[in-house]
């Protein structure tokens, strides 16, 4: 291990040593610094969803660098790549006539949804609709709104002066958590949206302006809700007034078998947040896509406003829109939402299944090609998970761990003997674990 790194490293422990460096991809592997090869299991953080060498993704970029690099899209002057995304982006939605706003990462696109929720209330004379609701555990990013908005304890602390106030929490729709406890998938949705709905009457319905939902909890462990959960949440929304923005920054794009999470669960959002597997993480590049009854009420406001007040330089970026325009046609070409659920989802699944009796494993689950391993907690929270995340590596395969939750996010271009390969090795690593001495 060399010197401590200059660069001040996002979401890690402060740690005065060599970070772990990767420098090249193919495929579903990555090699590091000393030469080590990888099965990356976790795509990245999510999002290499062709993996790390698709030529069509490379090519589109350099073309697009050639005959335009940049132009943006305020002053309604835009550029060409990103009307095509976003009519693209519009035919395959599960929302219809919706419009689409580009921003750069997941966190923007969710302030933005936020923001739109907030600016679409105004516009209809309920500005005091003001409170976002949130799940516990829900992910939905680092900048200041969005921050607020995810139920993640260390997200705010040091970050005191964060606008907390309008944020308020549902409870984590975990089917192994305390609210779970001894009910059916049923009786357990009942109690969420009892919950959800004594939620809604002590804060006031006329004060909540929207519901941000990940369809499966991706960062705050792995949770896939109960099935009816969302469908459920969204008409006990809609009887308020109350929108739901469904953040879709992990689950758009065929992660849980369907090409949006929300189809999955049968729901209609207001909003839709995606951004990761939109270009495959190549570029950057995020979108919110807004129903025809939110973009009418906003576009109403801003005539009356004289603009929308709100927009990034990059919105729209023609290379990043590029980028993304090839990885959604690859998308639909190879039908990887249906190759998940009928082929590499299964395979995944069966594969994790049989480390659930593994040594010091507690449980397991998986939706498409989405993963979790519940390890058994070491002297603290979060050590096995650390120790695990570590062993992994040494038997060549990199897992994200989350507390004590190993999470597994292939990408979705692996091909079926490497997935089982990617549990193999992760089974080695529970193994060596183990039989290691204490
Ligand atoms: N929403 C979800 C569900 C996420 O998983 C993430 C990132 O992991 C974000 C939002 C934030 O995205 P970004 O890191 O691109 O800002």
């Amino acid at each position: 291990m060399g010197a401590e790194p200059t660069i001040l490293e996002p979401h890690t422990p402060h740690q005065p040593s060599e970070p772990h460096i990767i420098v090249r991809g193919e495929g579903c592997r990555v090699w590091d610094s000393t030469g080590a090869e990888l099965l990356d299991a976790v795509a990245g953080l999510w999002c290499v969803s062709l993996g790390y060498s698709e030529r069509r993704l490379i090519d589109a970029a350099t073309r697009q660098l050639e005959r335009l690099p940049f132009y943006g899209s305020f002053n309604h002057r835009t550029n060409d790549v990103a009307l095509a995304l976003a009519d693209e982006l519009a035919a395959v939605a599960p929302m219809s006539r919706c419009k689409v706003f580009f921003a750069n990462s997941g966190s923007e696109a969710n302030d933005s949804a936020i923001k739109f929720a907030w600016y679409y209330h105004a516009a209809r004379g309920e500005a005091d609709r003001t409170v976002i609701l949130s799940h516990e555990r829900a992910y939905h990013g680092s900048t200041a709104v969005a921050a607020s908005a995810t139920g993640l304890a260390h997200m705010h602390g040091g970050f005191g002066p964060l606008p907390f106030d309008m944020f308020h929490r549902l409870p984590c729709p975990d089917p192994a958590g305390e609210l779970a406890r001894e009910s059916s998938p049923e009786e357990f949705e009942d109690r969420l949206l009892a919950v959800a709905e004594e939620t809604i009457q002590r804060l006031g319905p006329k004060r909540i302006a929207a519901v941000i939902a990940e369809p499966v909890l991706g960062a705050g462990g792995l949770v896939v809700p109960p099935p009816g959960y969302l469908r459920r949440l969204k008409e006990l929304l809609r009887q308020h007034g109350i929108l739901l923005i469904a953040d879709e920054v992990i689950t758009a794009f065929g992660r849980t078998g369907s090409m949006f999470g929300s189809q999955h669960f049968s729901v209609e959002p207001d909003l839709l947040t995606v951004a990761k597997g939109l270009s495959s993480a190549y570029l950057p590049i995020s979108a919110v896509l807004l129903g025809e009854h939110v973009w009418r009420a906003l576009g109403d406001q801003s005539s009356r406003l004289g603009t929308l007040g709100h927009g990034f330089t990059y919105s729209g970026h023609p290379v990043c829109a590029a980028v993304a325009r090839e990885s959604l046609r690859i998308v639909v070409e190879r039908d990887l939402p249906g190759r998940v659920r009928q082929v590499t989802g299964p395979v995944l699944g069966e594969a994790v299944s049989r480390l659930a009796d593994a040594p010091g494993v507690l449980g397991v689950r998986s939706l498409g090609l989405l993963a979790g391993i519940d390890l058994a907690a070491a002297t603290k929270p979060g050590v096995a998970g650390k120790r695990l995340a570590a062993r992994a590596v040494e038997q060549g395969v990199i897992v994200r761990a989350i507390g004590d939750t190993l999470i597994l996010a292939p990408p979705l271009a692996t091909e079926e003997h490497d997935l089982t390969d990617m549990v193999k090795r992760l089974d080695a690593a529970l193994a060596a674990e183990h039989s290691a001495p204490a």
